[in-house]
């Protein structure tokens, strides 16, 4: 494969602005690759990503493409030859710490932007970093030797395995982490791209999902329905006590997954609505350091509180599957196509400005249809 010099890649140059940019393509070390990038998905992460003051990086960390270059040693390492189709995972871990070691490398201090002032994580780090193209906003990424990346089916849409990282978090989080199974209840908050991957995951797992949102929402509580909840409700307007009493003869909900606020507005009704022994999954960080909450009836009922951030391997394996075996319609999810030149546009209308209501968002660095494999 020949490859270029240069890449265009969509860089964020301060707080809010992205602008086109021809960069080099770096030289490819033995034990590193060369990605040509098919989709990059855009998350709610970004839209926080995009307004921080950091240095010029290239974002995008949902990404899927094709090998196109290996060092030998990458080569043999991986198992990977030019061709091969693969989707990347965000985390760049040290590969040895205990968090490595142990397979939980989403904690590994190295990766993690809330611990480390400098992460590696593909979509975070800058351009003046290394071989610079970390994101997959570009037409060509940086394969670091420590990527965490998993096979993808040849006949699955570019587009839709876009959607794999944020489905890994909905089936961690409403799945392994709520206990989802047959005749349980489990209820979300917030019906985003994770919340509705949970939607996905804890329904095929049996249970009855209930999913809140918004009035603003209403486009993604029918797309819920349409991925398999049995009720979707906006919060403000209908009794969600009423529906998990009735739909539990008022024991309460087995497991309340928090996608929304992870404060004040979602966390103690989350207490009153769960049943004794319950869990309460907060996968939602409030930027409010301290919030008040309802600890001695969450104590009474004797609930069980679990933090969660990100995805394992496992979990992004399944999501993976899912999406190739074509079983779950999540073509109510994949509404926005976006060039190098809109990601600004798809990044904002992800965080609900802009006329198209946006559930996920996808940057295609070659445009829609062309080189972009088969969205
Ligand atoms: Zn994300
Ligand atoms: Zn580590």
């Amino acid at each position: 494969m020949t490859i270029p010099s240069t890449t265009r890649a969509a860089v964020t140059t301060s707080p809010g602005v992205v602008e086109v940019q021809e960069l080099p393509i770096p030289s490819i070390d033995t034990d590193g690759g060369l990605l040509e990038v098919e989709a990059a998905g855009i998350c709610g992460s970004d839209v926080k990503g995009l307004k921080k003051e950091l240095p010029a990086r290239v974002m995008g960390h949902e990404n899927v493409g094709r090998v196109v270059a290996l060092g030998e040693i990458a080569r043999g390492r991986w198992g990977l030859t030019e061709g091969d189709r693969i989707l990347i995972e965000e985390y760049l871990p040290c590969g040895h710490c205990r968090f490595c070691r142990s397979a939980e490398f989403r904690y590994c201090v190295t990766t993690d932007p809330t611990v480390s002032k400098t992460p590696m994580r593909y979509g975070t780090t800058g351009l003046e970093v290394g071989k610079g193209l970390w994101g997959g906003f570009s037409e060509y990424m940086y394969l670091h030797p420590n990527t965490v990346f998993h096979h993808v089916p040849e006949d699955a849409s570019a587009v839709e395995l876009s959607l794999a990282l944020p489905i890994a978090n909905g089936y961690e989080w409403a799945y392994e982490a709520a206990g989802a199974a047959p005749g349980k209840v489990v209820v979300i908050f917030g019906p985003g791209q994770q919340g509705l991957g949970g939607v996905i995951a804890a329904s095929m797992a049996g249970a009855s999902v209930v999913v809140v949102g918004l009035p603003r929402d209403r486009v993604r509580l029918d797309a819920a329905m349409t991925l398999g909840a049995t009720r979707a409700l906006v919060a403000g307007e209908d009794d969600i006590r009423a529906v998990v009493d009735g739909l539990t003869d008022g024991r309460g909900a087995d497991a309340v997954v928090d996608c929304a606020a992870g404060d004040e507005n979602t966390l103690p009704l989350a207490v009153d609505l769960l049943t004794k022994q319950g869990n309460l999954v907060v996968a939602a960080r409030s930027p409010q350091k301290e919030i008040a909450f309802p600890m001695s009836l969450a104590a009474q009922k004797a609930l069980h509180i679990k933090g969660m951030r990100g995805h394992s391997f496992g979990a992004v394996e399944w999501a993976i599957r899912l999406i190739g075996s074509k079983r779950a319609p999540l073509e109510v999810m994949t509404s926005v196509r976006a060039s190098l030149s809109e990601v600004k546009e798809a990044i904002d209308g992800t965080g609900g400005a802009g006329p198209v209501p946006v559930i996920h968002a996808v940057v295609l660095p070659r445009g829609a249809g062309e080189k972009a494999g088969n969205p």
